[in-house]
């Protein structure tokens, strides 16, 4: 049972009990501005986990989406680059990198991936949309060794498009299936989210 207090002393301010930012990937989709299109906290936790951010790395996200991805790439110290073909997202992208205070260290390219690669060399890659096999081998033809490729998949066909990869080049295929408890009538049932196929693989 949680009960008063709730103020506790940080740096000799009196704060409510879960003040600021949380310190690690996963945080809450509330956080973000989103039209539905993000990377739900579990997954996302799961996401970061595996592109294993270093301070002063950079990130690609491919499909940004509302750019929940790179923003917590980037309050993990790193720098990120966005690339998402709507506009109406990308000006969500551009919100959320000010809501968080991150101009500078997230920027966003409109368009489509391959046609339009950011400049330079990642130290990490995320595909969270626009996933084909002339992505990948667009990336794989740039990632330098040791930068980290993850893509997740919701469709049968990205889900086979990261199989064969898998097959031809190694690295860890995982299958998310999560289920959240929610009210069935004056009970509670499990939902199950689709399910999500992530092939993580190091160059
Ligand atoms: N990771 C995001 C959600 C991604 S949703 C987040 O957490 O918010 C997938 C996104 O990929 C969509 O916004 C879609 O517009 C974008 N997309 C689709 N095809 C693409 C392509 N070829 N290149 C880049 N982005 C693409």
């Amino acid at each position: 049972i949680c009960v008063a207090p709730v103020a506790v002393a940080i740096d000799g301010a009196d704060l409510p009990r879960g003040f600021g930012l949380p310190a690690v990937p996963g945080r809450a989709d509330a956080l973000f501005t989103h039209d539905g299109q993000i990377t739900k906290s579990p997954i996302r936790a799961l996401t970061l986990a595996a592109l294993a951010p270093r301070a002063s790395e950079v990130l690609w996200d491919i499909g940004g989406g509302s750019g929940s991805v790179a923003v917590e790439w980037a309050l993990a110290g790193g720098r990120a680059v966005t690339v998402e073909p709507r506009a109406d997202r990308t000006a969500t992208i551009r919100a959320n990198i000010d809501a968080f205070g991150l101009g500078g260290w997230v920027t966003v390219i409109e368009g489509s991936a391959p046609e339009v690669l950011p400049p330079g060399t990642p130290d990490a890659v995320f595909v969270g949309g626009g996933a084909s096999q002339a992505l990948l081998e667009a990336l794989w033809a740039r990632l330098p060794s040791g930068a980290r490729l993850v893509a997740n998949a919701v469709t049968l066909e990205t889900e086979s498009l990261l199989a064969r990869w898998h097959a031809d080049h190694g690295g860890r295929l995982l299958r998310i299936d999560i289920a959240e408890a929610i009210p069935l009538g004056r009970m509670r049932g499990w939902t199950p989210a689709r399910p999500i196929v992530q092939w993580s693989v190091t160059c």
